[in-house]
């Protein structure tokens, strides 16, 4: 397994990559990885030629400096852990290798009203950022499968879509999101959760279960009031939202007919933690 810091390093040696048919696969990540990710990546070592791991925490999608600081940092233990399942390149550079002064390095996408509701309405800036930091990596990798989590719902749709913009070669893979033994899912933020936090943070995959269930019989309309009661109801939480929404173009909607595929979107607090979740309904 090989370690770049270098964006001219790691292109030099994926060169004769770009010039033949062999094909990369890439997992974008910031680090401080579990099986949430090692999934994403298993698929991108089993389906390429190659594959690029990369470990960069984005200063420029977190609006919480708090949040940035609290970021977990974990390279030895995340080598390890990609060395375990057969990743061969890691990419982790720096701030400045990734944003040098004077490189224009905005996406330039518009998202229209893709980005403003859910994650969008409660983290300013947040999706330029993580649009900013994709195409960045996309540029430098040149992937022709790019592997993302369905647990970030909206992300992996914009980014689907800011491909297709850009007229980007590279596929959008989305894999399935893997979760705690009592059903919550996986994510780098759960160990900043107080043991109590952690056993009530399980509930929320419990309420949007229901809410599929409840979808069966019920409108649209009842199943969200009901949802996001319950969701209110765990000890300790506040939901910043619930959504049901188009699942392809992320638009609310007010009934299930509305749409071909619908999922169901949540972002609850639990202490100083948001827990995302998401369910596909159809
Ligand atoms: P992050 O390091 O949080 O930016 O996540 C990197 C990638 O891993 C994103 O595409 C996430 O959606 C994905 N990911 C994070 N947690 C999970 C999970 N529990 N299951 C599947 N994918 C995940």
């Amino acid at each position: 397994m090989i370690l770049f810091e270098k964006v001219a390093d790691l292109q030099q040696y994926l060169s004769e990559y770009y010039t033949s048919d062999a094909t990369i696969g890439f997992v974008p990540t910031m680090g401080a990885l579990h099986e949430g990710h090692l999934s994403l990546v298993q698929q991108a070592v089993e389906r390429n030629d190659i594959s690029v791991c990369s470990i960069f925490v984005n200063p420029t999608q977190f609006d919480d400096k708090a949040d940035l600081e609290r970021y977990p940092r974990t390279l030895a233990e995340d080598m390890d852990l990609l060395r375990s399942v057969g990743n061969r390149l890691i990419f982790s550079p720096t701030v400045e290798e990734m944003y040098p002064p004077g490189l224009d390095t905005a996406s330039g996408v518009d998202f229209g009203d893709m980005a403003t509701h859910m994650e969008g309405a409660h983290r300013s800036g947040h999706f330029e950022g993580v649009a900013q930091v994709v195409k960045r990596l996309v540029d430098i990798v040149q992937p022709d499968h790019m592997y993302m989590g369905q647990k970030d719902y909206q992300q992996q749709a914009l980014m689907r879509h800011m491909m297709r913009e850009l007229d980007y070669k590279t596929e959008v893979v989305t894999c399935p999101i893997i979760r705690e033994a009592d059903g919550l899912a996986m994510s780098s933020r759960n160990r900043h959760l107080t043991p109590e936090e952690r056993e009530n943070a399980g509930q929320i995959n419990k309420v949007l279960a229901r809410l599929k269930e409840n979808a069966k019989t019920l409108s649209l309309t009842e199943v969200h009031a009901q949802a996001l009661r319950e969701l209110e109801n765990i000890p300790g939480a506040t939901p910043d939202y619930l959504e049901i929404v188009d699942a392809l173009t992320l638009k609310r909607l007010n009934n299930f007919e509305d749409a071909e595929s619908v999922v169901a979107c949540t972002t609850v607090r639990i202490g100083k933690v948001r827990l995302l979740d998401n369910m596909i309904l159809r």
